[in-house]
């Protein structure tokens, strides 16, 4: 929480629920995982609001950015944490009305060499999350923590069958097949950078939610050679791509098992396939729904 004049967004907001919160646009805080060390608490300094209680690194939400721009910028200025080496992966919105707190999950890509640069921060340390509940929270995040600690390094990864997907709307596709399919990447790409509510997926059950996708498009026939860009990574089966989304699924599943693998399809038989290496289904409505046009 950097002390700031109040056009930066500094400022109480006297809410609804009877308390007092920081941020006259909200504040949002960093949970960040290294799976090797835990998570990153931080002690806050004895004279700041809720003094001497540990949680997140974060602070007022400024005008006009977001929450991630809000809670690395936050990271960085009282503990040093760089916002190259983080992968953000999900979001999560308490929601007061006239005021709300994102809390940003990411993990550490690259190793974190975090210090206390804040006055406002006593301390930071790595907490096994195994831990994290003995020790004196603020109050929010002590309430916010068994939904956090349940999603900590866990990623979506959405497998989009491309060809099944492109050819869900008689938009004229079968024309340029290539064309479709490097379209639907583009919109794709839009949508990895954008998030993706867990609500219209339906994998959690919290509404409140959202992931920062890991995208697969996996192309076959005229579309084989789309090439990968930002925020999709594209797969161009040889011969089956069937087969070859299956084996996607297979190896998310073997690399991070903790991962929410969701396959978008209609075809029924490889949502048995999928289904049976763990992977969620959902049809291609459910994701054109979710793409800018
Ligand atoms: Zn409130």
């Amino acid at each position: 929480m950097a002390l700031m004049p109040r056009e930066n967004g500094g400022g109480f907001v006297r809410c609804a629920c009877g308390h007092r919160h920081w941020g006259l646009h909200g504040a949002a805080g960093l949970l960040l995982t290294d799976p090797a060390r835990g998570v990153l608490l931080q002690r806050r300094a004895w004279w700041t609001h809720h003094g001497r209680t540990w949680a997140l690194p974060g602070g007022a939400v400024h005008e006009g950015e977001s929450a991630w721009q809000a809670a690395t910028r936050e990271a960085e200025e009282e503990a040093a944490v760089r916002r190259g080496a983080l992968r953000p992966t999900a979001e999560s919105i308490v929601d007061h009305g006239t005021w709300r707190y994102t809390t940003v999950l990411a993990t550490a890509r690259l190793t974190i060499e975090e210090r206390a640069t804040s006055i406002e921060s006593a301390e930071l340390r790595w907490v096994d999350p195994d831990e994290v509940a003995d020790y004196k929270l603020h109050r929010d995040f002590a309430t916010a923590w068994p939904d956090l600690r349940a999603q900590l390094d866990r990623e979506l990864v959405v497998v989009v069958d491309g060809a099944n997907v492109v050819g869900s709307r008689p938009d004229g596709w079968w024309r340029d097949r290539a064309g479709a399919a490097a379209r639907l990447r583009d919109r794709l790409a839009g949508l990895a950078g954008a998030g993706v509510p867990d609500g219209a997926l339906g994998l959690i059950d919290r509404p409140h939610w959202s992931w920062w996708p890991r995208v697969v498009l996996v192309v076959e026939g005229q579309a084989r050679g789309t090439a990968a860009v930002d925020g999709v990574e594209v797969v161009s089966a040889a011969r089956d791509g069937d087969s070859a989304i299956v084996a996607t699924a297979r190896a998310a599943r073997a690399d991070r098992p903790g991962d929410h693998v969701v396959v978008v399809t209609a075809d029924r038989e490889l949502r048995t396939r999928v289904e049976a290496e763990g992977a969620t289904v959902r049809g291609p409505a459910t994701l054109l729904n979710l793409l800018a046009p």
